[in-house]
């Protein structure tokens, strides 16, 4: 019988949820235990497909080709669970199937209602996910903050949920923030009083909560929380701010949240341990002995994380070359007003992301071609290759105006362009290419090199593709088209001769690193790049 942990937060967002849920599926994992995650979104949207990723975060993308929260990216970074379209549900994708339900007559015209129908949808998606994962525990995380309006129908069903599966089947954990006021010198625990009355209200009382804190809290403070929120002391976890997200599975392991967890289910595993996750991944995170400086050259409006894969991806790599790197945020339009000598001078290597939309693309074009003319490493991803190919048709190829038909339909060189097959999709949600597609590497390419295997599969999301017609001109100048989309002879990877580290992919493999695992394209990234700072600095 498959376990279910529910994890919810109060008192402010941003506090982590999805980090403490990965966190929790990482130290049950290295209990031996099997574990599967799923985020469930309050807000109407049917998927983050179409939010604006510098307002809502990354979309981040399955194998099996959803289009979902960036929370999802987190457990698979943690954990070995892998995600599909059953990890992530939103209030709209809930009412779009009820109200489907109801238009076919399925309910025979009974009145529908928030409770039971939306809730018993919600309740149906959270078995099919634990189903189709087979996981031993199911971890939910519930988005949003507890008093929000949006998050109501779902903690209804979390609640309804344990009555379903028996007490020692479902658990509760709470995310709550502890403040310090540094003007009083004291921990305030009141925010946590009240949000976790709040959930009692709804009748949930959690059987764990997690404290964000600055400070460490003290036995007093521990006590206080626990009798006012009727949670035993032992499972008033402490959860202080850390250097490296990657901490937070020690810090919970070391207060023996496994063991509370464990103990409330009736499980009995092996004893495991994190020496592994410790020594491989939060030692060498924590103490690298050298550093690297690389541009992620992108737009960047407003606060969200529109790239939070690439940062971690970046963050992996580092790791495994024993390399602190530094980001360095370069918006693209700052290039095509001041050029791009001025702001890449000072960098090792340059990144260019994936994305949508004309704006900031000339600047991009012109980071690739310095990155290319003075072989500084690069690396693209989608967007990034489709720019790095349009640069190398202009300067390289002679191609003058060349673009993607995304920029400008009536270009008279368009080297990126949609299929045939895809000129009549008017619906903008969910038609691109989405999720897992194979890909044949070429023998003695960089990518070869890189990969080690002929046979790869990548995650992907767009839309236009390289125009095969262009190829063989291309080629003839330099470019090596090292990776291949088999079935449909779609390019999937381009390199260039003669240069460092010049690479460029269709695909997203940043969202296939892990700590522990880092992504092939990233490491030798960041490794030609510490090359690079080495002989600039001798
Ligand atoms: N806009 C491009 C396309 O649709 C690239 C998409 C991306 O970078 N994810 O093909």
């Amino acid at each position: 019988m498959t376990k279910y942990i529910f994890t919810t937060g109060g008192v402010i967002s941003s506090l982590g949820k999805g980090i403490a849920s990965a966190s929790i599926g990482k130290i049950l994992e290295s209990r031996g235990l099997k574990v599967a995650l799923m985020k469930l979104d309050p807000y109407i949207n049917v998927d983050p497909g179409k939010m604006n990723p510098y307002q809502h975060g990354e979309v981040y993308v399955t194998e099996d080709g959803a289009e979902t929260d960036l929370d999802l990216g987190h457990y698979e970074r943690f954990t070995n669970t892998e995600t599909t379209k059953f990890s992530n549900a939103t209030t709209g994708q809930v009412y779009n199937t009820v109200i489907a339900r109801e238009r076919r007559g399925d309910y025979l015209g009974k009145t529908i209602q928030v409770i039971p129908h939306i809730t018993n949808e919600i309740k149906d998606r959270i078995r099919k996910a634990a189903h189709a994962s087979k996981a031993e525990v199911m971890i939910v995380e519930v988005g949003g903050t507890v008093g929000d309006i949006e998050s109501l129908p779902f903690l209804e069903a979390a609640r309804q949920f344990r009555l379903e599966v028996g007490y020692r089947n479902a658990l509760y954990v709470h995310l709550t923030l502890v403040p310090y006021l540094r003007c009083a010198e004291e921990i305030k625990t009141k925010p946590t009083q009240h949000s976790v009355g709040k959930l009692r209200e709804i009748g949930i009382q959690p059987d764990i909560l997690i404290c964000r804190t600055e400070k460490a809290l003290s036995e007093d403070v521990k006590d206080k929380i626990s009798l006012f929120c009727n949670v035993s002391k032992g499972a008033v976890i402490e959860a202080r701010d850390a250097e490296s997200i990657y901490q937070i599975p020690l810090v919970f392991r070391e207060q023996g949240l496994d063991k509370i967890i464990l103990n409330h289910f009736g499980l009995k595993c092996r004893s495991g341990d994190l020496k592994d996750w410790g020594e491989r991944v939060v030692e060498r995170v924590l103490r690298p002995r050298h550093k690297v400086t690389v541009a992620v050259v992108g737009i960047y409006l407003g606060l969200q994380d529109a790239s939070k894969s690439i940062y971690e991806s970046l963050v992996h790599a580092g790791m495994c070359n024993d390399a602190k790197v530094v980001i360095k945020k370069v918006d693209s339009e700052d290039i095509e007003k001041h050029g791009a000598a001025g702001l890449l001078s000072d960098v090792a290597g340059v990144l260019v992301p994936g994305g949508f939309g004309y704006r900031g693309i000339e600047g991009k074009v012109a980071a690739i071609r310095y990155a290319r003319e003075n072989k500084i490493p690069f690396l693209g991803l989608c967007l990034g290759m489709q720019c790095a190919v349009v640069e190398f048709a202009r300067n390289a190829c002679g191609l003058k105006g060349a673009n993607s038909t995304e920029f400008n339909k009536n270009t008279k060189y368009p080297i990126i362009s949609l299929l045939e097959e895809q000129k009549d999709v008017k619906n903008m949600g969910g038609t691109m290419r989405l999720g897992a597609y194979p890909c044949r590497v070429k023998k003695g390419s960089l990518a070869y090199r890189t990969y080690k295997r002929s046979m790869i599969s990548e995650r992907h999301r767009h839309r236009y593709e390289f125009n095969n017609i262009y190829r063989d001109l291309l080629e003839k100048k330099g470019i090596i088209f090292s990776g291949v989309y088999p079935k449909k002879g779609l390019v999937e990877i381009i390199e260039i001769k003669k240069h460092p580290y010049f690479i460029a992919v269709q695909f997203h493999p940043e969202f296939k690193s892990k700590p522990d695992r880092p992504h092939p394209l990233f490491r030798e990234f960041i490794k030609s790049a510490l090359d690079r700072e080495r002989k600039i600095k001798k």
